[in-house]
């Protein structure tokens, strides 16, 4: 049997993308693990922190393809995704940092929905299908696993990438990138910790407002002002995973093993500090600031998403490949890069949208 559309990964982008496809077609979603929908699962601390009400796309979204983020969210966006919901009766709230997360607070409602709307959309799902190679035959896609083979006119790959791989992502979607000569831009783990090699643990689990600066051989590449997290040897929060991505574009992209040339600063707010941090640095208003020295980023393991991906100029308005009609490729495996925690699913939202117009 040869299926209308394969969809290799039943993450977000997967399967939102699955509800959109038209209905008569012949539709299969290939999943690996045995549970679909890990990462949405996990989303917000398990409660779904489905989008944000607050973003700009030209702002908080980037790609090496400058205009790539406009073509896509003009088209599919936050309300876009929340009307679905509420329209299949997932009540949302809106949080602090203008987070949108369910009501109820599970994550569980959404995936719900979703489950549900894709049976209607006549989609079959088959889990425990690890997908080790693609080919193509004339106008044909053959996905194999160790023992069986699936055949399609069009392919999507919403596999994810290697971040966080203890549920199951890895390179696959690079691979097919590079056996269909597809441009790539060289993927780096996002919103991850930094570890210090000052010992952190008298401040540990403290959370407070500071402003944090990073600078490299003295010159500041990047401030901002926002809550900061204190771990036995690490620091964490919204800001470092931004403070991260800082460094990283400062390094073209390439991993270090010595960070000795950047100092990271942490200029407290007396007003926003605990006592302990006040006592243990001694801050007064003359000695507001603490220099800490980079050790590590921490690794893929703790890496929360994957930055950059495949390069959006090879794929057209509806991500699917210039040099292979059929071919489409949805969700983080894209090089839509996005600064901050909140923002990673609506990618997934949008880029599923956005290839599902294409039918
Ligand atoms: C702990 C955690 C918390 C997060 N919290 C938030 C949050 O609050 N808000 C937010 O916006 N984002 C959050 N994110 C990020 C967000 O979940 C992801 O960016 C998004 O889910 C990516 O969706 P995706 O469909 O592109 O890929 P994924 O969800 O990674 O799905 C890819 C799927 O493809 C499958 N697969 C891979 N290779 C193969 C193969 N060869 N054969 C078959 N199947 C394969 C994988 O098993 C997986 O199920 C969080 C991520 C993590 C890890």
């Amino acid at each position: 049997m040869i299926y209308d559309f394969i969809t290799i990964g039943s993450g977000a982008a997967g399967l939102f993308c699955n509800v959109n496809l038209p209905k008569s077609s012949k539709k299969l979603i290939l999943e690996k693990n045995k549970i679909l929908w890990t990462k949405v699962l996990m989303s917000g601390g398990e409660r779904a922190n489905l989008t944000n009400i607050d973003i700009e796309p030209t702002k908080d979204y980037f790609s090496y393809n400058k205009k790539a983020t406009i073509w896509f969210f003009r088209r599919f966006f936050n309300y876009d995704i929340i009307d679905f919901f509420e329209s299949n009766w997932v009540k949302t709230v809106i949080e602090d940092r203008w987070r949108v997360i369910t009501a109820s607070g599970h994550a569980r409602d959404l995936v719900k929905v979703l489950e549900n709307n894709i049976i209607k959309n006549n989609t079959q799902i088959l889990t425990e299908k690890d997908i080790i190679s693609v080919e193509k035959e004339w106008e044909i896609y053959i996905c194999k696993t160790e023992t069986e083979e699936f055949k399609t006119k069009n392919l999507i790959i919403a596999v994810g990438w290697k971040s966080y791989p203890q549920v199951g992502t890895v390179w696959f979607g690079y691979k097919i990138a590079k056996q269909f000569w597809i441009n790539v831009i060289s993927p780096y783990k996002g919103l991850v910790w930094i570890t210090t090699k000052q010992d952190l643990s008298k401040f540990s689990w403290s959370s407070i407002f500071c402003k944090i600066k990073i600078s490299k051989n003295d010159k500041l590449i990047y401030e901002e002002y926002w809550p900061l997290l204190f771990t036995h040897w690490w620091v964490s929060g919204p800001i470092i995973y931004n403070t991260v991505l800082a460094v990283w574009q400062e390094n073209n992209c390439k991993e270090k093993k010595d960070y000795s040339d950047f100092k990271l600063e942490i200029e407290f707010n007396l007003e926003n500090t605990t006592k302990k941090i006040k006592k243990e640095l001694n801050l007064s208003e003359e000695n507001l600031t603490l220099e800490l020295d980079i050790q590590e980023l921490k690794s893929w393991k703790e890496a929360k998403v994957t930055w950059w991906g495949i390069n959006t100029n090879e794929l057209t308005k509806y991500l699917e490949s210039k040099k292979h009609p059929g071919l489409f490729f949805i969700g983080e495996v894209v090089d839509i890069t996005w600064k901050t925690w909140w923002f990673n699913l609506q990618w997934a939202w949008t880029s599923a949208y956005c290839c599902s117009e294409k039918f």
